[in-house]
């Protein structure tokens, strides 16, 4: 069989949880690709998402996965209909990746970024070389469906040693130990109790005394730094909320920029002032956790005792 028919062949795989990983899919080795052979599966390609998150939040070795480079075909390119054309091309890297900025590292030339600057902009310096990565290819034949060819799956270095993760015996004690960033869900509970008014002193505080009682760190959360807080702080502190000397305009212009946190709106009228109903991210994720039957009960409410709230 030729390997295209094989590969258009294989089953789509959508494990039935929320985010899967590599470990929860049956993964086809199809000859003829080069001369190595790579790990190959169809997944859905709106679940490619939920497939990196699931690669990232791997238990052995924690990390992130970022878009190295990225291909899309011009939509006004006329196409020949080819069996192995391909609409887009997405190369996933493990963020430990793939420069390695440790002592001796190999750094690509295009990403030096002058010896002034020891780190880029606001971002730790992580890159210990990781190799693994892995390609998403959405093909015009199955625009449905996203091929994943893993080229390198394990977390090593050029010389094939561990280079983060439990098993780098050098990564001991630092971040490099457990994933390049903080969750999603920490920065958006983080920013949830920003955006409230609590400061970045309070929250540091409770963070570094739930911590200690837990017994030291055990995840990168653990280890969030006051800098950290103080630059989602700074974020929050210069994002303009008046964005026209005219209220509504104002309003209207704000509701327009953060639809992703508005979920009602309902502008002035004659007789009625405007309705506005925010929710973060985080919030809504904590609604569908502990929220029972559609039933919430809310104990803290700010002024909105003097407001009519139907
Ligand atoms: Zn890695």
């Amino acid at each position: 069989m030729a390997r295209w028919d094989e590969i258009l062949s294989l089953p789509v795989q959508s494990p039935p949880t929320l985010e899967f990983s590599a470990a929860d899919i049956v993964w086809s080795r199809v000859e003829g690709w080069r001369e190595m052979i790579d790990k190959l599966a169809l997944i859905p390609f709106s679940r490619v998402n939920d497939f990196v998150r699931g690669e990232s939040n791997n238990k052995d070795c924690p990390t992130r996965f970022h878009v190295e480079a990225r291909r899309r075909r011009p939509p006004e390119q006329a196409h020949k209909i080819k069996v192995d054309g391909i609409l887009e091309y997405i190369l996933y890297w493990c963020s430990f990746g793939p420069d390695d900025h440790r002592k001796g590292g190999v750094v690509r030339p295009s990403r030096h970024y002058g010896a002034k600057r020891k780190t880029h902009a606001g971002r730790p310096n992580t890159k210990r070389g990781c190799v693994c990565h892995f390609i998403v290819k959405r093909l015009i034949a199955e625009p449905s469906v996203a091929l994943i060819i893993y080229n390198q799956d394990k977390h090593v270095d050029k010389k094939g040693l561990p280079c983060h993760g439990p098993q780098d015996e050098k990564a001991a004690g630092t971040y490099a130990m457990f994933a390049p960033y903080i969750s999603d869900e920490l920065r958006l509970q983080i920013m949830s109790l920003l955006y409230v008014g609590v400061p970045v002193e309070t929250i540091m505080q409770r963070h570094t005394e739930a911590v200690e009682k837990q017994g030291g760190p055990s995840n990168r959360d653990d280890l969030l730094t006051h800098r950290h807080v103080r630059r989602l702080e700074r974020k929050i502190r210069r994002s303009t909320y008046e964005l026209d000397s005219v209220d509504d305009i104002s309003i209207n212009m704000w509701v327009e920029n953060h639809q992703d946190c508005v979920f009602f709106y309902k502008d002035f009228s004659e007789l009625e002032p405007f309705v506005l109903g925010l929710q973060t991210d985080w919030q809504l994720q904590q609604m569908i956790q502990f929220g029972n039957n559609s039933l919430l009960a809310s104990d803290s409410k700010f002024g909105t005792n003097k407001l009519k709230v139907c």
